[in-house]
């Protein structure tokens, strides 16, 4: 039961082979056996599982139907779920029970989805391997020594060892996509503004955007379906309407412009996963497609640029944090400073510290100017590479990660070597661009993925894309050995 795909769950269901209670039942204990060796949830939610699960029979027992009714997920630690801990992955909020659920949660529930936890993740989803979390690293299924990509890490583990179908995830700088390309899953990371951000809990608001991991394309595109949407109680939310994903799923390809951008091939890049992504496009230029060399001249700043920007909008979402209205408090505090040092200091891991740190020094009165400001123009000028490279192509394609999956630690002493495994990923959430990532391969037995983007709004042309490579490829149907 645990190797269906949410679209063959919906049709097992339609067709009364198993109901919502019994697959549930399955799930959660296979979660209990094996999510030891993972790590992947931080909390289970079996009590809730059960009852969504019944009620969702219910109601296909009273002829309602839909593809999410009855169907298990689980939902990163950063959404919240009313009456139930939403910890951010941090220490800072081990003890907060959310009073409300988060739009994309609350959209769910009433799709039917059965929310079976809530998944591991980097500290207030700063990284890139899913190490900054309070609750321990989590494993990459493929190899239980390395990462799974971070920092939507638990979602990842937990949907590639086929603990469940899908899970949900957000992406600042490319948490659904580099967890999807190291753990052999597709990942979609939406426009900024089609899935709603209220109730996820803010990392840097103006990059910040929730979307699904499964694996498949299909997939995919039936739980962004659930998800997306304007909601008023979101400022940043698009008024713009949601278009059947899942009918988008049978475009031809022919004659689709792909574009290739030259600077993605340059020094940095594993030659064996240029290799793969090179085989990617022979596969999509076999379906009709039209290969393009394109250039995205500024991607060489994008680094620079988002690691000002990220840490100068979470030094400023995360001041909400000291020790008054919620989360950790100190022991004993002598006065209010010591109250406001001690347990910021105490509740929040060292990553988070850091961007903390980094984001008041660029948004100070002097640094304001030459970091922040800078930063921000840097953001346009690649938002415009990418309107000039949309004008020549439709889809650009390229590698998600520059490397597969490192071994846990190998980069604890050293932030940066993790900033830059974002090089491919943190240009779109820059532009606000719609990405994919989709298995393409492996190294060493680990997984690569090959990142689609395409422009605003264009979630269905990437969703297909991904579904016509994997009706002709069988990357994403590889399940990792014990699992
Ligand atoms: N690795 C990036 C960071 O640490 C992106 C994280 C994310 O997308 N949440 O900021």
């Amino acid at each position: 039961m645990h190797h269906m795909t949410l679209a063959e769950i919906a049709r097992g269901l339609a067709d009364k082979k198993f109901s919502s209670e019994e697959l549930t039942k399955t799930l959660l204990a296979r979660i209990t056996q094996l999510d030891p060796q993972l790590n992947s949830f931080i909390s289970l939610t079996e009590e809730l599982a059960l009852q969504q699960a019944k009620a969702a029979d219910a109601r296909r027992a009273n002829g309602e139907s839909g593809a999410l009714l009855g169907a298990p997920i689980a939902h990163k630690d950063l959404f919240c779920t009313q009456g139930i801990r939403t910890s951010c992955g941090s220490k800072m909020l081990d003890n907060f029970k959310a009073p409300y659920d988060a739009t994309v949660v609350a959209k769910l529930a009433a799709a039917g989805t059965v929310t079976l936890g809530k998944t591991n993740m980097d500290e207030f989803a700063m990284g890139s391997g899913n190490e900054t979390s309070y609750y321990g690293a989590a494993k990459n299924p493929w190899n239980l020594e390395r990462v799974p990509g971070g920092s939507s890490g638990g979602s990842a583990a937990a949907v590639a060892a086929r603990l469940l179908p899908a899970a949900t995830g957000t992406d600042t700088g490319g948490s659904i996509r580099q967890p999807a390309a190291l753990t052999n899953l597709t990942g979609l990371k939406p426009t900024y503004g089609r899935v709603s951000r209220w109730g996820m809990i803010a990392y840097a608001s103006s990059l910040d955007q929730g979307g699904p991991l499964a694996r498949t394309a299909e997939d995919c595109a039936i739980l962004l379906q659930g998800m997306a949407g304007f909601d008023p109680q979101d400022s940043t939310s698009i008024d713009e309407p949601v278009p059947d994903y899942r009918a988008s799923l049978n475009g031809s390809l022919q004659g689709l412009r792909i574009g290739v951008p030259k600077e993605y091939f340059s020094a940095g890049l594993d030659p064996r996963i240029a290799e793969l992504i090179h085989n990617s496009v022979k596969e999509l230029e076999k379906l009709g497609a039209v290969i393009k060399e394109i250039s995205l001249p500024n991607m060489q700043h994008a680094i620079p640029a988002y690691y000002v920007i990220a840490p100068a909008e979470a030094s400023s979402n995360l001041s909400r944090f000291d020790g008054v209205r919620f989360g950790y408090r100190c022991e004993n505090p002598a006065n209010l400073e010591d109250l406001y040092k001690r347990s910021r200091g105490e509740g929040f891991g060292s990553e988070v510290q850091r961007r903390i740190m980094v984001g008041a020094y660029a948004l100070s009165a002097g640094y304001y100017d030459a970091y922040y400001l800078k930063a921000q123009k840097i953001r346009r000028l690649i938002k415009n590479d990418f309107m000039a490279a949309f004008n020549e192509v439709d889809i650009i394609l390229g590698p998600t990660t520059p490397n597969p999956a490192w071994k846990i630690g190998d980069k604890s002493s050293d932030p940066v070597a993790a900033y830059l495994e974002d090089v491919y990923t943190i240009t779109a959430n820059l532009a606000g661009l719609p990405g994919l990532s989709m298995p393409a391969g492996f190294v060493d037995g680990l997984p690569v993925g090959v990142q689609l983007l395409a422009p605003y709004f264009q979630e269905g042309r990437l969703l297909n894309v991904a579904h016509q490579y994997q009706l002709n490829t069988d990357w994403h149907t590889r399940t990792p050995t014990g699992f």
